[in-house]
């Protein structure tokens, strides 16, 4: 009972639509649909719709289908079709067998036009593009007639076969909807529904050199497949009675049904695929996955999990106004994530040498680490531990401020999983940098031996100087300037932060880390997490990009 309340209650709106329309007996089953368009890599924006999607089919024992909206042969590309698959798959959304190109049903589509013509519903125009713009009219303005819109029924049909058949250049002829050029709504002003096109199509080749037009091709594509909930978004609401015109005037049986919702947007990130694209062709980033943007590619190999992304798109929810998201949350999300699912190592990022000046010389110890002090199922590793150790620079320092409680000269702290020392001295180079602390540990003072006579208010980490694991780490911060805002108000361009990106290429991490693959990822103790990079990480050559420090002001929205 109460279980079933919940459900009820935590409906969203597409989900109450889904529920009437299933009560009422308008559809008895729920079949969805992705449908990009393969120009570009998807980024975060595309997952909500992923998993909305796929969501709903699973909730209601529905049916997916993966659809690849390849109508417009001019940006398409099979790089992009295969990114897509491999992204949909990572994000754990299965079309099984039902894997389809709005490319296969250029014939059905044909055959769509064709009926149309014959109902009267659709006529061969010698308009050019300006001119059909012209006659098309405003928002105040009432359309003009096309002067062609009075043409026979042969005599379109024997037109639109020639436009079929290459008698025409590009722009020649256009094949236009008859529904009323005085509509209030201009989509409803006799669209084109097909242009003449001498384009070469990756999927169909040379068969065609007619492509229909987008709103003419998305809602046959649904009926064909049997989709019962279209569901795209915000932008498509003005189209929606010119889809609706389509699967009524075609005839469809149980026609599918457009439903409308706001996109995802984050505030201080690049999410257009055509921003995207600008960036990986100027060269500004290192391809679509660079880790600093948000294509699902980029995220992947920044280290984010399908888990993290699908709790992401979880408390975004679903709308019917446009907002922009917190990038904050969906950091968030990833530490959750990760919080309790991985190890955590002791990662020295900006080192300076610790001696141990009592430690026996030559003398390694190996002690005890828990892997994840809150997840104890995960077991425990050990570190060696010796004379010198690598420690943090900004753990010591000659002059600490006022409650700096780490290392400075005469300062007890406690060296993680180990012993409690105190500083007794440093060495300076010639330039006054520290190069050296010293300190002297206390044998009685061993991390798990129950030592309880004196306390220290500073804990830091630390790795053994002969067996740390020499590493690089990549640090990130936003692409854009987040106070100038993304795009430049003057000529519309990115606001770029110059300091993305930061190059740490002398870490050290304990050994239990060696031999880490390629998305294998860690909580670095104190400095975030962390995942080994695909691309460039060698098992003699460790690169680690940070997915995100251990920090956040954010707090989840009640
Ligand atoms: P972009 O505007 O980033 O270029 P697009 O809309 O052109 O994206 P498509 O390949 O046409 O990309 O999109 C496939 C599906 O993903 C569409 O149903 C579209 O509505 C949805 N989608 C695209 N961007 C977002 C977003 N930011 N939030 C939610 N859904 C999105
Ligand atoms: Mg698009």
């Amino acid at each position: 009972m109460e279980e079933n309340e919940k459900e009820v209650i935590s409906r969203n709106f597409i989900e109450q639509e889904i529920d009437k329309d299933l009560a009422e007996g308008v559809y008895n089953t729920v079949h969805t649909r992705f449908p990009p368009e393969p120009n570009g890599y998807l980024h975060i924006g595309h997952a909500k719709s992923i998993l909305l999607n796929y969501g709903l089919a699973e909730k209601y024992h529905g049916k997916f289908n993966m659809r690849f909206d390849d109508t417009n042969p001019t940006k398409e590309k099979t790089e992009f079709v295969e990114s897509i698959k491999e992204d949909i798959k990572w994000l754990g959304a299965d079309w099984e067998d039902r894997l389809f190109f709005a490319s296969d049903y250029f014939e059905q589509m044909y055959e769509a036009a064709v009926k149309l013509i014959k109902k009267g519903k659709a006529y061969v125009s010698d308009l050019s593009a300006e001119e059909i713009r012209e006659y098309r009219g405003t928002l105040t303005e009432p359309g003009k007639k096309d002067p062609y819109s009075d043409r026979s029924v042969e005599e379109n049909l024997e037109l639109f076969e020639n436009m079929k058949n290459g008698v025409y250049k590009d722009g020649e002829k256009v094949l236009r909807a008859r529904i009323d050029m005085t509509s209030p709504n201009i989509n409803m002003r006799d669209p084109v529904i097909y242009r003449v096109a001498h384009m070469n199509h990756h999927n169909t080749g040379d068969t065609w050199c007619i492509y229909p037009m987008y709103d003419f091709a998305h809602p046959i594509e649904d009926a064909i497949e049997g989709i019962t909930h279209s569901i795209c978004t915000l932008e498509f609401e003005d189209h929606r009675p010119l889809y609706d015109w389509v699967v009524r005037e075609l005839e469809y049986e149980k026609p599918p049904r457009q439903i409308e919702f706001a996109k995802l947007y984050l505030t201080n990130v690049v999410t257009g695929k055509r921003y995207i694209k600008k960036l990986v062709e100027d060269g500004i980033v290192d391809g679509w996955d660079d880790p600093r943007l948000v294509s699902i590619a980029a995220l992947r190999r920044r280290g984010f999990t399908p888990e993290s992304l699908r709790m992401f798109v979880e408390l975004c929810g679903v709308s019917k106004s446009n907002s922009s998201v917190d990038y904050a949350m969906l950091e968030y999300c990833v530490r959750e994530d990760l919080k309790l699912k991985k190890p955590r190592m002791m990662a020295v990022l900006d080192p300076i040498k610790l001696v141990i000046d009592n430690y026996p010389e030559g003398q390694v110890e190996m002690l005890e680490a828990s892997n994840n002090m809150e997840n104890p199922e995960l077991g425990t590793h050990q570190v060696p531990f010796s004379r010198e150790l690598y420690i943090e620079r900004e753990d010591f320092m000659e002059e600490p401020p006022k409650k700096y409680f780490r290392l400075f000269p005469g300062n007890e702290v406690r060296l993680m999983h180990a012993y409690f020392v105190t500083c007794t001295g440093f060495e300076k180079d010639d330039e006054g940098n520290v190069t050296v602390v010293h300190c002297t540990y206390d044998p009685a003072t061993k991390a798990g031996s129950g030592f309880s006579e004196r306390k220290v208010k500073g804990t830091i980490h630390w790795v053994p100087v002969k067996e740390a694991v020499k590493a690089e780490v990549r640090l990130y911060e936003n692409l854009v300037d987040e106070e100038k805002g993304v795009y430049n108000k003057e000529d519309g361009s990115l606001n770029l932060n110059p300091n993305s990106l930061t190059i740490l290429k002398e870490c050290y991490l304990e050994p239990a880390v060696s031999g880490a693959e390629a998305y294998d990822s860690f909580q670095f103790v104190r400095n975030g997490f962390f995942c080994v990079d695909y691309k460039d990480s060698t098992p003699e050559a460790l690169v680690f990009n940070r997915i995100v420090s251990l920090k956040s002001s954010f707090k989840l929205p009640k």
